[in-house]
């Protein structure tokens, strides 16, 4: 047997249609062959872009990935193991999408005559590092959120309950309700993660990202009142 090519020969423009070739006809069931160490031993060292060529030719012509490919006419029909078995569109094996995660969650508009609370995300994780309107895990009552206004640190004076809202992420679904919170005065605070900022610096300065922008869109643009 020829020497055989380190598994990162295969260059990426040809990986999908030469993995689905040697997917079916070794039923390899990862994704990407040329992580499975066994494919290697099939790639030639001498002549690595005459394999990959093939297999590129091959996965466009003959093992199509739709539709029932043409293994009447395929070369390697004799020892194709998906083939042999009838399993031929069962390879790649295309890993289930995950469901998903949902979470609630209560925003606040936080903000007294002319200025309003922002929060500045984790470093790490969702959202990482972008600015927001103080929210909390959980649908929280009217009595709940103004515990939690309080628990801040604020005193509020009046709230309003907002229209739910429902971003959608990659992996996560946030299904939010908010409240508008008008508190005494704000004055300058310490805070970790939580900024005052005006109305018309959040209009100017701070980005805040869409998964907020139902509650944002409710904010003046500019206001100094
Ligand atoms: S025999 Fe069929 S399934 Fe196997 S590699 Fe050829 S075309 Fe693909």
């Amino acid at each position: 047997m020829p020497a055989a090519a380190p598994a990162q020969s295969l260059p990426s423009s040809v990986q999908v249609k030469g993995d689905r070739v040697l997917n079916r006809s070794m039923v390899f069931t990862s994704a990407h062959v040329q992580e499975d160490t066994g494919a290697a031993q099939f790639r030639p060292l001498s002549t690595p872009g005459n394999f990959n060529q093939a297999l590129m030719d091959l996965g466009a012509t003959i093992c199509l990935p739709n539709s029932t490919p043409l293994c009447a006419e395929c070369p390697l029909q004799c020892f194709c193991t998906a083939h042999a078995r009838g399993e031929e569109t069962a390879y790649p094996v295309v890993p289930e999408k995950k469901a998903r995660r949902m979470e609630a969650r209560t925003v606040f508009l936080l903000h007294d005559a002319g200025k309003i609370v922002i929060g500045k995300r984790p470093p790490k994780g969702l959202l990482a590092s972008l600015y927001e309107f103080p929210n909390t895990e959980g649908h929280l009552t009217e009595k709940e959120a103004l515990q939690y206004v309080s628990s801040l640190g604020f005193m509020p004076l009046h709230i309003r309950r907002l229209a739910p809202a429902k971003h959608i992420f990659s992996h996560i679904e946030w299904h939010m309700i908010g409240y508008e919170v008008r508190v005494d005065e704000l004055t300058p605070f310490e805070s970790d993660h939580l900024l005052l900022v005006s109305m018309q610096a959040l209009a100017d300065t701070y980005s805040i990202p869409s998964a907020f922008s139902a509650y944002r869109k409710l904010l003046p643009e500019n206001s100094s009142e």
